[in-house]
């Protein structure tokens, strides 16, 4: 996607705040500070857009980027962060939920996995949540840069058995730091926006 206009649009804590907007809506979701923001800001080629956290999970907000005027990221709340409360959680879950059941716009969701280590129990959870729903996914294992090229194959395929994909689920192996695959991903959105 050859992209020409980037906006932070909001930060949404409940429904009404979403844009008032039929446009494709692609989400992210995934453990805080599995690299949500840094994979958006290299998606879109912008080195700050989407703030990358130097404090993990304390944004418990729906973020919307809006891209070429013709489609939305909303990067979801990362979960998985230890230091917040019962209610917390429960509000995160809630909010997510109905997000993820209701938003109409929504055509796709980027699971996000860091490479590096087999899915924790949560995101397990997630997967078969997204999958429940009936949702489209695309599994992102991210940080790739951090794993030798030779080992990546081996990670993916314990990632890939730990969340039960199938053999032909939509995966692409990703690096923000690099760029690598995000080609490969931008194909797999353009796929679902129409
Ligand atoms: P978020 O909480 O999921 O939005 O995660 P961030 O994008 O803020 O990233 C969390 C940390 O991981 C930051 O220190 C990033 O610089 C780092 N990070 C994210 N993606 C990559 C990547 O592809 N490679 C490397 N080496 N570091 C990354």
């Amino acid at each position: 996607m050859k992209i020409r206009t980037t906006e932070f649009v909001i930060s949404a804590v409940k429904p009404e705040q979403y844009p008032d907007s039929a446009l494709p809506e692609i989400a992210l979701a995934g453990r805080s500070n599995v690299g949500k923001s840094s994979l958006i800001n290299r998606l879109i080629q912008r080195k700050n857009l989407a703030r990358t956290s130097g404090q993990p999970g304390k944004t418990q907000t729906l973020n919307y980027y809006l891209i070429n005027e013709e489609m939305y990221f909303v990067d979801l709340p990362g979960y998985g962060f230890a230091r917040v409360s019962q209610e917390q959680r429960k509000q995160w879950g809630k909010m997510i939920e109905k997000y993820l059941t209701e938003r109409r716009n929504l055509r796709a969701v980027l699971h996000l996995i860091d490479i590096r280590h087999p899915p924790s129990a949560e995101d397990v959870m997630m997967s078969e949540w997204l999958h429940h729903i009936g949702l489209e996914t695309c599994v992102v294992t991210t940080k790739a840069d951090k794993i030798p090229k030779g080992k990546r194959a081996q990670h993916v395929k314990i990632i890939r058995e730990k969340l039960q994909l199938a053999k032909d689920h939509p995966l692409v192996v990703f690096s923000s730091e690099e760029g690598l695959g995000k080609d490969e991903l931008w194909s797999w959105i353009e796929g679902k926006l129409s």
